[in-house]
């Protein structure tokens, strides 16, 4: 952090953490309102959503109605159609015979927490299309409900609602206002990059860091450069123009320098890092979306990344109580290593002594029936040791939740979110105040990677 010259902030779900299920709540009521409106049968109002059914990371198969997680090698482990579990054979039916085109349009990430809702929704209608033996395109289903969702972000349904009643929609966290000070205490400089609009962006930060602080009596204090509508990722990559925004939310063209107070709107990532006079891995930006925030500003400039995960908080929680399963299960995992050893063994000398007692002494066939016994004994211990590693495996899983287990991990392998979180953020926090705990220049080192010959 030494090297650190200017800390920049996304806004959503990462200054601002909102309460999940609140919101969820909120998108879930405004898309159905809006599908029933295109013509979508009303009782899609009276269905139950369990608002606890998704987590980040996962993969919608529109085509086939399944939401989907993959492990870091992109091989699915966990898959339910609608809200029913799919099996391990029917998930390999479905997806282990062809590569998974998950880029294709056919795919769809769940790679926010906005997202939570369109996944809850999607698995519920399902469920329940099935259930009335109504036909449904399902690809169509989950299109429309990105649609209406999007509709709801553009015209208000969504953001007013919030900015009318902050208080209903936003966790208050009193060490955010401490932890950004400290930074700007050590001589560090703020910046916003959100993708909010200004008006937006005014209600939420003055609701989160007013009154706070007595140095800091207004939002516009703690930042430097404060840019609205940003548009990540397209910001890192194209060269829209910066604009300077009135109180009137009327905006003209950008000068430089950029007036600290001022709100500014669009821009890109060459006129942002002109404004701030430095490039590269002097920025740490602190965002919560994989894509948006920490993939695109890693692989389009050099800054340094620190992603926001709340859902940290319940995994640490989750990992440390099934500590004891965990130990277990590794060793399961390992005496099954070794018994599969043995059965090799044992098949094998069981091959060689058919051949060489065909018709042969009765010393061979005794030799034999043994061997043979033995053979037996270690699929049974096998199938007991299987029986007892799925069990821990689904209790331990319930512990990080109900439907998918952990977040970043999945059998003890990184999930796919957990490889991307651990390929394009330096650092990780469960929200920004936590980085207020550590001194501003910080150095923060990774454990070291074990390759196999090393272990
Ligand atoms: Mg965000």
């Amino acid at each position: 952090m030494s090297r650190v010259a200017w800390v920049g902030f996304d806004m959503d779900y990462t200054l601002a953490i909102y309460q999940q299920e609140a919101m969820d709540r909120l998108s879930i009521e405004a898309t159905v309102d809006k599908l029933v409106a295109r013509g979508y049968p009303p009782w899609l109002r009276e269905l139950h959503y369990p608002l606890d059914f998704a987590i980040r990371g996962l993969l919608v198969d529109k085509h086939l109605g399944n939401i989907l997680k993959l492990n870091r090698f992109k091989i699915v482990r966990k898959g339910y159609h609608g809200l029913k579990e799919l099996s391990r054979n029917e998930l390999r039916a479905l997806y282990y015979e062809r590569k998974l085109r998950h880029k294709s349009s056919r795919y769809h990430w769940i790679d926010t927490l906005y997202a939570l809702s369109e996944a809850c929704m999607f698995a519920t209608m399902v469920e329940a299309f099935d259930e009335r033996k109504q036909s449904v395109k399902y690809t169509r289903l989950f299109n429309d409900i990105r649609s209406c969702i999007d509709e709801a972000h553009r015209d208000g349904t969504i953001l007013k609602p919030v900015m009318a009643d902050p208080d209903a929609f936003l966790e208050r966290d009193p060490s955010l206002a401490p932890a950004l000070h400290r930074l700007r205490s050590a001589g560090k400089r703020l910046f916003l990059l959100t993708n909010s609009g200004p008006a937006y962006t005014r209600v939420l930060l003055r609701h989160l860091l007013e009154g706070q602080l007595a140095d800091y009596p207004t939002f516009q204090h703690y930042f430097d450069a404060i840019i609205c509508s940003a548009r990540k990722p397209v910001f890192f990559q194209e060269r829209n123009p910066l604009l300077l925004v009135d109180d009137d939310d009327q905006t003209s063209p950008a000068e430089l320098p950029l007036e600290k107070g001022r709100l500014y709107q669009g821009g890109n990532l060459h006129v942002l890092e002109k404004a701030l006079g430095v490039t590269g891995n002097r920025v740490l930006y602190v965002g919560d979306h994989i894509y948006g925030d920490m993939l695109r500003s890693k692989k389009d400039s050099a800054w340094r990344t620190a992603m926001v995960i709340p859902e940290l908080v319940a995994e640490i929680a989750a990992h440390q109580e099934g500590r004891d399963e965990a130990y277990r299960w590794s060793d399961i995992e390992a005496r099954r290593l070794e018994l599969e050893d043995d059965l090799r063994e044992q098949q094998q000398a069981v091959r060689r002594g058919q051949r060489a007692t065909n018709g042969d002494a009765e010393r061979g066939r005794a030799d034999l029936a043994h061997r043979k016994q033995l053979l037996g004994a270690i699929r049974r211990q096998l199938r007991a040791l299987d029986r007892e590693a799925r069990g821990l495996r689904r209790g331990l899983d319930r512990r990080f939740h109900p439907y998918w287990g952990s977040l970043l991990k999945d059998s003890g392998e990184l999930s796919l979110f957990g490889s991307q979180v651990d390929d394009y953020a330096c650092i990780y926090v469960a929200r920004v105040s936590n980085l207020g705990n550590y001194s501003p220049n910080q150095y923060y080192r990774s454990p070291h990677n074990l390759m196999h010959h090393e272990l």
